[in-house]
């Protein structure tokens, strides 16, 4: 196997088998079979970039009916707004600058930016999501970006001062022509910001389920300086943010244009000090995994035998690879509540679970409620404090399995 960066060699470090595709959700008695893939990571002995080892032809991921919505939680939404005010404080020079967007969703960023009336453009491939962005007033071009569309933009709305993606970059298996795009329509001084799941979060807190089909790559400040500077841009900032379980979002500029902060080498350092990307550190990731999934099983197994009723909450796309990994079908969990309306009468890819509105949730409350969606557990126990006065228990799987309330 060949690195997608580099064409390094790759090792293989962590397998989770045959897995469907995270976001195809089946509708009951449906005939067609679902597709599935094999799901394996593996790291480049030369860049250290951690990777699938089979790709999804990314049709099959990002299509009319992608479901996810980056304005689904009021912590993202926030978090979105602050981004879009610190790139217009902070990035924009000039009298008439640029802002693009790389998988602009439904716009959750870039309505603050058109709010702002700077010029901007989203590039979004699924077109559902594309039209909700410019039914807020957000301009979009319907598109996978690569070097093609850039120059193409680049030759239509002159240089961007700002590209920013986030959780996009990692989606994306041909990066090399992300960064030559962004090459081609960044101004000299411009900057390429990106955030995306931090491989060393990831590790920490063994969040395997990080790992599915749509997140290709899981960088951090050692793969991606590497990655970068095979195309004369250098890394010049970093820094953690604490959504999605744990994100980088990293700075990129021209090599030169940009003296690198003290952030970027603190990170690296610390990535060389606890050796993040050797091939030990990861296969020990991969051992406590499975130690996570014996447990999960072994727990929801005794429930099941003593009766007790257990629901999943939040049918997002990492729960397939817990569900499909660990065995979970519907004779251990009843049902998944999400309140996506596009899930909802679905069964969950590959394990089958019925997926229901939130209002199932509480008619009547379940004894466990298994938390899917545990990168958002602040925000849905503060939610959904009435099921723990109820006497519900929430179930976590990270970084270890183990009992939240009563
Ligand atoms: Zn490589």
């Amino acid at each position: 196997m060949e690195c997608r960066v580099c064409s390094g060699k790759l090792h293989g470090f962590a397998d989770f088998g045959r897995q469907p595709l995270s976001d195809h959700f089946v509708l009951p008695g449906d005939p067609a079979p679902e597709f599935f893939f094999h799901l394996a990571v593996g790291v480049c002995e030369d860049c250290s970039m951690a990777q699938l080892l089979e790709e999804v032809p990314r049709e099959r991921m990002f299509h009319e009916s992608y479901p996810y919505l980056s304005s689904g939680s009021a912590v993202m939404r926030e978090h979105f707004e602050g981004v879009a005010k610190r790139l217009l404080a902070t990035e924009l020079t000039g009298p008439d600058p640029f802002v693009v967007e790389l998988g602009c969703n439904d716009g959750t960023m870039l309505k603050t930016v058109a709010d702002a009336g700077v010029r901007h453009l989203g590039v979004e491939p699924s077109g559902g999501v594309a039209d909700l962005a410019a039914a807020r007033g957000v301009r979009v071009r319907k598109d996978f970006f690569e070097a093609g569309v850039a120059a193409a933009v680049r030759a239509a709305d002159g240089p961007a001062d700002v590209i920013y993606a986030a959780n996009t970059l990692c989606h994306i298996p041909y990066v090399d022509s992300i960064l030559s795009g962004a090459d081609a329509l960044l101004r000299p001084g411009g900057v390429l910001v990106f955030e995306d799941p931090y491989l060393g979060d990831i590790v920490t807190r063994r969040s395997f389920d990080q790992i599915y089909d749509e997140h290709f790559y899981f960088f951090c400040a050692a793969s991606v300086r590497a990655m970068a500077r095979r195309h004369g841009f250098e890394l010049v900032d970093v820094e953690r943010l604490p959504v999605h379980g744990g994100e980088v979002r990293y700075t990129l500029a021209r090599r030169g244009a940009r003296t690198p902060t003290p952030a970027v080498a603190a990170l690296l350092a610390e990535e060389e000090a606890r050796g993040l990307t050797e091939l030990a550190t990861l296969r020990d990731f991969a051992a406590r995994v499975a130690a996570n999934r014996d447990d999960l099983v072994a727990l929801l197994t005794g429930l099941r035998d003593q009766g007790a009723r257990v629901y999943g909450y939040g049918a997002t796309a990492k729960s397939a690879t817990v569900l499909n990994y660990c065995g979970i079908g519907p004779d251990l969990v009843a049902f998944v509540c999400d309140t996506t309306p596009a899930k909802q009468g679905r069964l969950t890819p590959g394990s089958h679970i019925p997926v229901r509105g939130p209002e199932a949730f509480a008619d009547p409350y379940p004894d466990y409620a298994l938390l899917l969606a545990w990168n958002h557990a602040e925000e849905i126990m503060a939610k959904e404090t009435a099921f723990r006065e109820a006497g519900g228990r929430w179930i976590l799987y990270v970084p270890e399995v183990h009992l939240v309330g009563a």
